[in-house]
């Protein structure tokens, strides 16, 4: 539909500043890549994400990216906290959608012929699918003190152990939440989804690891060939989502002048400094609080599975968390920025310095990536960069990376967040029968999938994906997340 990309090196496409622009845009991809989003909206929603107040740098479209809400996932926008924007459409409906690692020290060896029973056991007790309850039963002070304080609710009522905290973004807590800005519409649809997977694209997933391409590295992590490992991946559910309807509506309400200059409905921004943008910051991380419960209560759960199937302690099986990132999410980091006269973000051209800056970092399908040395990296892994980790599919490989060298300056310390969508979930269930898909993986896989229904299976089948291998590859060229590991399924529950 006209945009126009530029080639600026290998793997690096930019759309030039032109009209309304306020920065260029930038996509991470191979030629490969690239051709998979030249029909779909992904490109015009990245120029269309230029237009939003304060955005500095570039906005960007990591390798994975394919049309989304307003604003493509895989999108890395950056809006200056004092004179941009925050907006919802860039963090995403699912707040702190993610996905965490948890290792164990049993080989693939001790789950072959067990993986049927393993199944089973993790489908009967790990809550999924649209309905149903959750782990705990929130009552009023429960789900006030996971909106508030998040992990730390955990760890207070026996969900978690401190260890846990230490290996997860942030210590699984964002101290800005705001759990009165949370709707109580919002609270009662998340009350009784604390520990739940939810449906469709969520899923738990036991692994083994089939590569390590930087030993060093990988041993930080606590990885190695042919260990058993546990991917979670899931958000804020109900909660989250009406969080994001209930502050897009009424952003669109009140801050109306700034919409009408926008290309975009969907792209409705609070200014930064409005007492819009203040409380749906806060909901916003209570939000993230939730998400961060919702996967701890899983990997609790997980726990407890593990310890009847193959009667041993976790502790014995030394299930810890390698780590837990947020693929959803708006945050607001300080990073180095081109500053005018003034001191203020400069538009290419009127630069005279760079300088520190507070940025709302917007990652809708992006990872943080932050490289070795930065404050917020755990200080197990502080010498090392961030464990950054991207599911592929029930069919493909995962991989866990580590925060790169040059994802400071190139995406603001972001990459990808999985292979990425290329076909949409209509047209997913005209390709694939779910049984299909389930009896393939079984016999030429050894892949045991079982989930709340068919259509799910195949609407999330791995042709429905695209080549994590080369979304990975991309990331490692560039420096942004280096390759660490790789994994395979063993079994996968989905909703
Ligand atoms: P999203 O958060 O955008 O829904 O999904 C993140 C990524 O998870 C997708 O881009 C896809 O690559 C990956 N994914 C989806 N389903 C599965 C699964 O069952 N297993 C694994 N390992 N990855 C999956
Ligand atoms: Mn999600
Ligand atoms: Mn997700």
């Amino acid at each position: 539909d006209g945009v126009r990309l530029e080639r600026v090196r290998e793997h690096v496409w930019e759309i030039p500043r032109d009209g309304e622009m306020g920065v260029p845009a930038r996509v991470f991809a191979s030629e490969q890549l690239l051709e998979q989003i030249a029909d779909d909206k992904t490109l015009q929603q990245l120029r269309n994400a230029t237009h939003l107040p304060g955005i500095v740098g570039r906005a960007i479209c990591m390798p994975d990216g394919h049309q989304g809400y307003g604003f493509p996932v895989g999108g890395v926008g950056a809006m200056d906290a004092e004179t941009g924007c925050i907006s919802p459409g860039a963090i995403g409906y699912d707040i702190n959608c993610g996905v965490r690692m948890m290792r164990t020290n049993l080989t693939y060896d001790d789950v072959v012929g067990r993986e049927a029973e393993l199944v089973d056991a993790l489908f009967a007790n790990v809550p999924s699918g649209l309905g149903g309850g959750g782990i705990v039963e929130g009552d009023r002070d429960t789900i006030e003190g996971v909106l508030a304080r998040g992990i730390d609710w955990a760890l207070e009522h026996g969900y978690a152990v401190e260890d846990d905290l230490a290996h997860c973004e942030d210590e699984g807590m964002r101290p800005d939440a705001d759990p009165d800005a949370v709707s109580q519409k919002a609270k009662d649809r998340g009350k009784n989804q604390i520990g739940s997977l939810g449906s469709g694209n969520h899923f738990l997933e036991v692994q083994r690891v089939t590569d390590i391409y930087r030993p060093e590295v990988a041993a930080e992590f606590g990885l190695e060939p042919d260990q058993i490992v546990v991917l979670i991946h899931c958000g804020s559910r109900g909660l989250g989502h009406q969080v994001c309807s209930d502050y897009l509506r009424r952003i669109e309400q009140e801050h109306g002048d700034l919409l009408e200059r926008l290309p975009d409905k969907e792209l409705a921004a609070a200014p930064a400094g409005s007492e819009l943008a203040e409380e749906y910051y806060g909901a916003m991380c209570a939000a993230i609080n939730f998400a961060w419960v919702n996967r701890q209560l899983i990997m609790h759960r997980t726990r407890q599975v593990f310890e009847r199937v193959f009667d041993r302690d976790w502790q014995a099986m030394e299930m810890e968390l390698l780590y837990d990132v947020a693929h959803n999410i708006g945050k607001k980091e300080v990073h180095e920025v081109d500053v005018d006269a003034d001191g203020r973000p400069a538009s290419s051209g009127e630069a005279v310095a760079r300088e520190q800056r507070e940025l709302y970092v917007h990652r809708k399908g992006a990872t943080r990536a932050f490289p070795a040395g930065r404050a917020e990296v755990p200080a197990a892994y502080r010498d090392v960069g961030q464990p950054i980790i991207i599911p592929g599919s029930m069919g493909a490989g995962s991989y866990v990376l580590r925060g790169g060298e040059r994802s400071l300056s190139r995406s603001f310390g972001s990459t990808a967040h999985g292979a990425g969508r290329t076909m949409s979930r209509t047209q997913a269930k005209n390709e694939f029968w779910g049984e299909t898909v389930q009896n393939e993986l079984r016999d030429q896989e050894k892949i045991y999938v079982k989930a709340q229904s068919g259509a799910t299976v195949a609407e999330e089948a791995p042709g429905v994906y695209k080549d994590v291998d080369e979304v990975v590859r991309v990331s490692d060229d560039l420096g942004i997340g280096d390759k660490v590991a790789r994994t395979y399924p063993v079994c996968n529950i989905k909703g």
